[in-house]
């Protein structure tokens, strides 16, 4: 029996022929071997480590997780909820495991900061019940603010650092984090990239753990309220702990040695490990390894061992020196002079993420020998292809009547903060609409500081969902100091960038059931701005009326643009069996190029014979284009279909 997933199908093949199975079922079955990404085997783990409560806000690369569990959570008997931002999910599960509960938080790499708080504190409290926290490190920032080394997030807060290099790894030490958690009452962190959640591989099931989703509180007040004394005597507890797990480190199943004896050794941990394996294979290199699952506390023992072993040692790691700094330590500490390699001494980078010919690169230049560059696992050179807003998308008319009303007013130099979304694309040409750019919410505190800091005026743009994780604090901000900022809010109904997770602002969810919707008005108002209007974007005139009447308002201003994400839309056209789209008349365009340079659709393109045409596979039928803003010659018409 094989088997594999396609489309989000898993396919068995036996003597009778393929059968498909869906991944969600798959991923309850007792027993076997499946073919699943990084992120699905994360899943498993949790099954196998009887998970009771999970806790996430979404954030790539580790979405999938979420996107999984939301479809299979129920059935496994696991509690599992989308949380208003990181730092309540680290909260939530933190206390459901001082209840008892085994429970696991997910976040991308950058969502670690937005949790630090109480992150940091978690350690010294430590846990009743395993606890483990994701982080999904983002190496080459394929869809980040930053590419940070959240392995430093380990040594900052004595908190053991699991790294696994691929899905298999991933699932068992998923478990094995668990294990550690619960042996030494201690939160752990697991780390993967990229290519670790992302990466597909055949995972070798276990046996399911016993979930368990309720649990008592038994109070502990030295332990669990962190008032300075409290916290004072867990400090001492924590590093009791921290030497403990030295030796578990170096006793460790995860920290292994391969290779049968070489002058020269590679220490190395997560993705980058792949890529030594399939770098020294190409090179034809017999080169012992010292690879690296649990790399905080490291284990000084091991490493120690390897470098009096070993005549070189290269340490191969992506981003940050973390391993390096502590494997020059070690051979400080114990007076070891072997030669060591790395980023200290210039020889491998300390940006993006690895593949094996950045490997070979790092190796030929410390060994010196010469390769053969034949860019085989290089990216494939692809045109580039900058990310655009959908055809139909509500945040380009939104962006669009805000450049009209820029203009008419003749605003003087305005500027535009923005935040974290698919909105964040308003940056490019022809709207060059996002000025400033920090992290999830700064486009209302950065708002604030423009407004007092200038005189320019400043018109700034957050999501719903963005809003909700980080926008309120700000906004609360910008009204107590009376700050002359115009708020848009772009409400789209859902966490578009990162796959259509439900936020606090829908009436359903993480399964799909009803939930209580948080109305964003109601929030807006509570908080005390005068100036609200709800907008359909869709309805350009409108929305510039709305913009107009913030501009010229006093103190901080909003406005809720509201329309279902494009994609959503036509997932619901299509189930409702309707189709419209949008085409023009040759024989009233007069060729102006509105539509195309100033409005910027996808779907309206410049065919070879320099007409202007709509793409009927690309037009969503939102019909924005065809308005007398967008074109004022009537020439874009709506065809029924
Ligand atoms: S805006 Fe209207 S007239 Fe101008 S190019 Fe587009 S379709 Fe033709
Ligand atoms: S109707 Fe016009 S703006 Fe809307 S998707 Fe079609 S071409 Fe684009």
């Amino acid at each position: 029996m094989e088997n594999f997933s396609r489309k989000g199908k898993m396919v068995q093949i036996s003597n009778e022929g393929a059968i498909k199975m869906s991944v969600y079922d798959v991923l309850l079955n007792d027993s076997g071997k499946y073919f699943l990404l990084g992120n699905e085997a994360i899943v498993r783990g949790m099954i196998e480590a009887g998970v009771g409560f999970a806790a996430t806000y979404p954030g790539t690369p580790s979405s999938e997780v979420g996107d999984v569990l939301s479809r299979i959570a129920k059935k496994a008997g696991i509690y599992f909820e989308y949380s208003t931002n990181e730092i309540v999910a680290l909260e939530a599960v933190a206390a459901a495991a001082a209840s008892g509960v085994r429970s696991f938080t997910f976040m991308k790499h950058v969502g670690l900061n937005v949790a630090a708080d109480a992150f940091m504190s978690v350690s010294y409290a430590g846990t009743n019940s395993g606890l483990v926290i994701m982080s999904g490190d983002d190496p080459s920032m394929f869809s980040s603010q930053n590419e940070q080394d959240n392995r430093h997030y380990a040594e900052f807060a004595y908190m053991p650092l699991l790294e696994p290099s691929n899905p298999q790894e991933a699932k068992d030490f998923l478990v094995y984090a668990f294990k550690i958690s619960e042996k030494y009452g201690t939160p752990v962190l697991f780390r993967t990239t990229t290519r670790v959640s992302h990466l597909r591989g055949i995972v070798e099931y276990g046996s399911k753990g016993e979930i368990k989703a309720k649990g008592h509180f038994n109070k502990n007040f030295e332990k669990f309220t962190l008032l300075p004394s409290n916290a004072y005597r867990q400090k001492g507890k924590l590093i009791e702990r921290y030497n403990a797990l030295k030796e578990e480190s170096d006793s460790s199943y995860i920290n292994r040695v391969e290779g049968k004896g070489s002058d020269i050794g590679i220490i190395t941990s997560g993705a980058a490990y792949n890529s030594v394996k399939d770098a020294i294979i190409e090179l034809g290199l017999e080169i012992d390894i010292l690879k690296l699952g649990f790399t905080f506390p490291i284990p000084e023992k091991k490493i120690s061992d390897f470098l009096n072993s070993h005549k070189r040692v290269i340490v191969v790691e992506e981003l940050d020196p973390y391993l390096e700094t502590k494997v020059r330590n070690v051979a400080q500490i114990y007076g070891i002079n072997t030669s060591i390699n790395g980023k200290m001494d210039g020889f491998s980078p300390w940006s993006y993420e690895f593949n094996p010919d950045r490997v070979m690169e790092i190796l030929s230049k410390i060994i010196g020998i010469e390769i053969k560059k034949d860019d085989k696992y290089s990216e494939i050179k692809l045109p580039s292809r900058p990310p655009v807003l959908c055809p139909g998308c509500p945040h380009r008319a939104t962006f669009y009547a805000t450049k009209l009303v820029s203009k008419q007013l003749r605003l003087e130099d305005p500027i535009y903060p923005n935040d974290i979304g698919c909105y964040s694309l308003g940056y490019q040409k022809p709207y060059q609409m996002s000025d400033f750019l920090l992290c999830m919410g700064s486009s209302i505190g950065s708002a604030s500081g423009f407004s007092q800091a200038t005189d320019q005026p400043v018109i700034s743009f957050i999501g719903d969902s963005t809003f909700f994780h980080a926008g309120i604090p700000g906004l609360i901000n910008a009204v107590h100091n009376n700050h002359r900022v115009v708020l848009i809010i772009l409400d789209n109904r859902t966490t578009a960038m990162t796959g259509h997770q439900p936020n606090p602002g829908l009436p359903f969810n993480a399964y799909r059931e009803p939930a209580k919707e948080i109305s964003i008005e109601e929030i807006v108002k509570g908080i005390g701005v005068k100036y609200v209007r709800i907008v359909d974007p869709y309805d350009l005139k409108e929305t510039m009326v709305a913009i107009r009447e913030a501009a010229n308002s006093d103190g901080v201003s909003v406005i809720i643009a509201k329309r279902e994400c494009a994609l959503l839309r036509d997932e619901r056209m299509r189930k409702e069996g309707k189709w419209i789209r949008y085409q023009i008349n040759q024989e009233k365009c007069t060729k102006c190029m509105n539509c195309v340079k100033n409005f910027t659709c996808p779907a309206i393109y410049v065919d070879s014979d320099g007409s202007v045409k709509i793409d009927p596979v690309l037009c969503d039928g939102c019909g924005v284009c065809s308005t007398s803003l967008v074109c004022g010659f009537h020439a874009i018409e709506r065809v029924e279909q």
